[in-house]
């Protein structure tokens, strides 16, 4: 979107989104030197965690990543628009029906159950194609993938060459991932490397952001970080080593006087103890800011950057609109048309997601379409 376009579209709306392109390649070179000698590839499921898969995709390709994961056909279809030579699985696994559709998009399936495979096999069989797939391994996820004994029984098809195919990648997922020691996770990996052995010379992967960073065991031949790339923190116990992406703007509408004693927004949730001055933001939970994050007189909800000064959120968050306080700025510090930092400046989505009882993951995938979305590169 072109600067003047960029501004005829804000005079229409109340926020913005900027991601930061730059900020994208340097994660993926960080978590590509810690994968290393294992490939990077780049998870991209649902529009690029919210942040716009046809910016997000070509910047991860122009840092070197080939890879790419995404969950359903449709957003493999938009990221093979934007990259014909990139290797894209569709995580999800394989809708019945639905090979045809993968196979011309030119997407692989990550096949996660019995039905899934032998579908495949004889779609593959039928069109004689190497018909390329990833096999997913449960190892303690209990959502999808081949339990071990299946495993071991498509691993002897596969030998015998009755598949029809060669798995191009088997693959399982960390319950979690931010725990290396714990035992559900050793125990995930000790399953793994047993799957992973039954299919010989099949590249492996098992590693999320947070193992890919924490410990070189997890590695194998592919990593998979997803919220890393986009400066999410994969281990809250841990200094976050990634870069900010995103930053969240809403413009002011008003600063108006309260006085104390008189109460703020819906359900008169929070009251205002002095004389306050407020600034009315233009973004809500319609816009992906969560109602969870709002303040009440018992409980203190996230914060705003105004005026390069944290300011808290005053009552409820609601569809459109927030109220913070800005008694503490000095006076004509802010006036209406300014923009207030939701997300920013300091204000992680980490922190933010903190405040809403939720990750940081949510916090992303919710920003909503109303927002402008401006790329810096
Ligand atoms: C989402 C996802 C990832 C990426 O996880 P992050 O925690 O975002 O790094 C990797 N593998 C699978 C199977 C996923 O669903």
């Amino acid at each position: 979107m072109s600067v003047s376009s960029t501004g005829a579209a804000l005079l229409e709306t109340g926020s913005r989104l900027t991601v930061d392109l730059t900020a994208v390649r340097a994660n993926y070179s960080l978590l590509a030197a810690r994968a290393a000698p294992a490939e990077c590839a780049a998870v991209v499921k649902a529009n690029a965690y919210g942040l716009g898969v046809e910016r997000v995709g070509p910047a991860l390709w122009e840092a070197g990543a080939r890879t790419f994961f995404v969950a359903h056909p449709g957003e493999a279809r938009i990221l093979r628009d934007a990259l014909p030579e990139a290797v894209v699985y569709a995580l999800n696994g394989l809708t019945s029906g639905a090979a045809p559709h993968l196979d011309t998009i030119g997407a692989r399936p990550v096949l996660g159950s019995m039905p899934e495979i032998e579908e495949w096999s004889a779609f593959v069989q039928k069109q004689g194609q190497t018909g390329e797939a990833a096999i997913h391994i449960d190892t303690g996820m209990n959502r999808l993938g081949l339990s071990l004994e299946e495993a071991a029984s498509v691993a002897k098809r596969f030998s015998a060459g009755e598949l029809g195919f060669r798995p191009a990648l088997v693959m399982s997922h960390l319950v979690i991932g931010d725990e290396p020691d714990h035992a559900l996770t050793q125990r995930q990996l000790s399953n793994f490397r047993s799957a992973a052995a039954l299919f010989p010379g099949v590249p492996a992967s098992l590693a999320n952001s947070a193992a890919t960073l924490t410990a070189a065991d997890f590695r194998f031949d592919l990593c998979r970080p997803g919220i890393a790339l986009y400066g999410g923190n994969p281990a809250l116990d841990r200094p976050n080593p990634l870069q900010p992406v995103v930053t969240l703007e809403a413009r002011i509408m008003q600063i108006r006087s309260v006085p104390a004693g008189e109460s703020v927004g819906y359900g008169a949730a929070e009251t205002v103890l002095r004389p306050s001055t407020l600034a009315i933001v233009s973004a809500g939970y319609a816009d992906g800011f969560l109602r969870a994050a709002g303040s009440s007189t018992a409980r203190k909800g996230a914060e705003a950057m105004i005026a390069g000064q944290r300011c808290p959120l005053v009552g409820r968050v609601s569809m459109d609109l927030i109220a913070v306080d800005v008694t503490a700025l000095p006076d004509g510090a802010v006036s209406p048309g300014d923009f207030a930092t939701l997300i920013g400046q300091g204000i992680t989505i980490d922190e933010l997601a903190e405040h809403a009882g939720t990750i940081g993951y949510e916090i992303l995938t919710r920003i909503g379409p109303r927002s402008v979305r401006i790329y810096k590169d």
